[in-house]
């Protein structure tokens, strides 16, 4: 098992954090890597594959501890290809500045926009050919997710794909989740679906199959 950009940053994060994160079924013994019960752990799973696409995922500070987070599993998905940070609204990492301001770069942001968002909106991706497509993925809540993107001036100049949550006619097998909204790993694979970018969107869809069954057996059964 390859060590992630997001296992870098959880690391990082950690060290600086004060309060440690409760999530929920602490008790349980999780593996350090995989974050699942140790016992029906997913490590050696991983598709590690090589991408032309790149991805940054932009994390608010909760999702980095938590077990339940998808977007981690893109980087387990196309580690060379993933970059992650910690979400800051008025003190971004250079690194992340320097990604975003790259004009090789087609920059374009994945969020499930809703109608009051205005700007820069388009429907599908249309790839440039002389650049290299990069996703800058939001990951949080529904609500933080939103927060993140209008507090962050850095991203306000980018477009954004917009992504119908109720949409369930794209992926009909795929059971709703609760709140009825697409997971981070199922915004991007359906953004990359939409896209034309089939495999990779398969990859992601794949491995997520594997992380539910994976997960849902460590759920205690009520
Ligand atoms: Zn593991």
């Amino acid at each position: 098992m390859i060590s992630t950009a997001f296992h870098q940053l959880k690391q990082r994060v950690s060290l600086e954090c004060k309060r440690p994160y409760k999530a929920r079924g602490i008790k349980v013994k999780r593996c350090e890597i995989c974050q699942l019960k140790r016992d029906n752990c997913l490590c050696g799973k991983q598709p590690n594959q090589d991408c032309s696409i790149d991805f940054i995922l932009l994390f608010h500070l909760d999702e980095i501890f938590k077990p339940t987070n998808t977007g981690r599993l893109i980087a387990d998905c196309f580690p060379n290809n993933t970059y992650t940070f910690k979400h800051s609204r008025t003190e971004p990492d250079q690194k992340l500045l320097d990604l975003l301001n790259d004009p090789s770069r087609q920059c374009i942001v994945i969020f499930p926009v809703s109608d009051e968002l205005e700007r820069n909106v388009i429907s599908e991706i249309s790839a440039d050919q002389t650049k290299k497509l990069t996703l800058i993925i939001i990951d949080g809540t529904w609500r933080q997710g939103r927060r993140m993107y209008n507090s962050s001036e850095y991203l306000a100049h980018l477009p954004v794909v917009k992504l119908d949550p109720d949409d369930k006619s794209l992926y009909a097998t795929r059971k709703a989740s609760e709140d009825s909204h697409l997971s981070t790993i199922e915004s991007v694979a359906l953004t990359l679906k939409i896209s034309g970018e089939e495999r990779y969107s398969e990859t992601l869809f794949n491995y997520f199959e594997e992380f539910n069954q994976h997960y849902s057996a460590i759920r205690p059964k009520r």
